[in-house]
């Protein structure tokens, strides 16, 4: 259970932030400080701090998803309807039978190369709406690594809190 105070950790990109609080507005998104080390947030309430810290993991999602699905819609010939950025309680991608894509908005909490696994697997789903053999051949062949990443996923959501 989160407290939102100095101190409470942090995952983003896959390595930890301290909280670091002030007094504030709290409209602000929260942010990493010049050294890497800390998450900076102006909030007077663990309500704002929640907040401005979910306003910025999204904020970091959406430039993640921005750069990265243009990328694998081209390497792997696939096209989704839409794809967003919303949050979810329990789950990081999801693809409709209809074609619309949709990653957890704390997805900027994961690695790099962890989150680029869940936009190769939910892309993937495009051609297979299922979890067969064929499904995960079409992973493997586009992220040879697949198997590791979807390892270090279960470890890092841990982290996550999800
Ligand atoms: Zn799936």
């Amino acid at each position: 259970m989160r407290t939102y105070l100095d101190g409470e950790s942090f995952p983003y990109r896959g390595a930890p932030l301290r909280l670091k609080a002030s007094p504030g507005g709290g409209r602000a998104a929260a942010e990493v400080s010049g050294d890497g080390l800390f998450l900076l947030v102006s909030a007077s309430s663990a309500e704002e701090r929640k907040k401005s810290i979910l306003f910025f993991y999204t904020a970091r999602t959406e430039e993640f998803i921005r750069s990265t699905l243009p990328i694998w819609t081209k390497k792997l010939g696939v096209r989704p309807v839409c794809a967003g950025v919303k949050y979810a309680k329990t789950r990081w991608g999801s693809c409709s039978s209809a074609g619309k894509l949709f990653f957890n908005s704390r997805m900027s909490m994961l690695s790099g190369d962890v989150a680029e696994y869940i936009v190769v697997h939910e892309l993937c789903h495009l051609k297979q709406m299922n979890h067969s053999n064929a499904f995960w051949d079409n992973v493997r062949a586009a992220l040879p690594g697949c198997m590791a990443l979807r390892r270090r996923l279960r470890a890092e959501e841990k982290e996550a809190g999800l």
